[in-house]
């Protein structure tokens, strides 16, 4: 028998499988709504989400709120995680075995909740989720193929409060990958249209440096 999302957070909320555990306050499971259409993916916990137990709940989060607002959505409609569960210390990059361990983490969450679309913040979401070493200015825009499900890569939106914020041409291409995803989700919820020919749609591809294969074929379970 499946369990529940609540459930599963539960026992990750002990979890040790890596040394990531030494240095959290709390694990950062992931929030939202158990069965929504559209997921976010991030990279791992910072300081604040550390604290709060919650994702993207600092100045990164405000704008990711922010986003979601401008197409029509709060934070309770869908459904926000990350590749590692635990806050690296120092926000260092996570390391490989610490991401292989937390995968079958992500599996669940994606098994469970079966977004139809699925975006990835920034590049590190994005090669381990398209499992690819191409980076996101070359991979955003555009919406790809991945197990039956739509996957949309934009910016992380810490990297945009670091490169130039509101001003920034960054900023207006995470806007127009929300406008992209806000569409995606109602073209799927109007069905396909006989008229229109399939879509043509980007099958990722190539091959991942880190966090390694086996990672790769454990997202690929779900
Ligand atoms: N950055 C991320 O990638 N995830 C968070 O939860 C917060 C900041």
């Amino acid at each position: 028998m499946t369990r529940t999302l609540a459930e599963a957070a539960l026992e990750a909320a002990g979890c040790t499988r890596c040394r990531l555990a030494q240095g959290r306050t709390q694990v950062v499971f992931g929030a939202g709504h158990p069965t929504a259409e559209l997921m976010f993916i991030g990279e791992g916990p910072g300081f604040h989400e550390d604290k709060q137990g919650e994702p993207f709940v600092g100045a990164a989060g405000q704008l990711l709120n922010r986003m979601l607002g401008e197409i029509g959505l709060t934070r309770e409609e869908v459904y926000i995680g990350n590749v590692v569960k635990c806050r690296p210390p120092g926000n260092r990059d996570p390391q490989a075995d610490e991401i292989e361990a937390c995968t079958p983490w992500l599996v669940e969450q994606l098994s469970l909740i079966q977004p139809s679309v699925v975006v990835t913040l920034g590049n590190f979401a994005t090669r381990f989720v398209l499992n690819t070493q191409t980076g996101i200015t070359r991979l955003r825009g555009q919406v790809h193929e991945w197990h039956g499900r739509t996957v949309i890569p934009t910016f992380h939106p810490a990297a945009i409060l670091h490169g130039g914020g509101e001003r920034s041409r960054q900023f207006q291409l995470l806007r127009d990958d929300f406008l992209l995803a806000r569409r995606t989700l109602d073209e799927l919820a109007e069905g396909p249209s006989p008229q229109e020919p399939t879509p043509e749609v980007e099958i990722a591809g190539g091959a991942l440096a880190e966090p390694g294969a086996a990672d790769v074929d454990q997202l690929e379970l779900f």
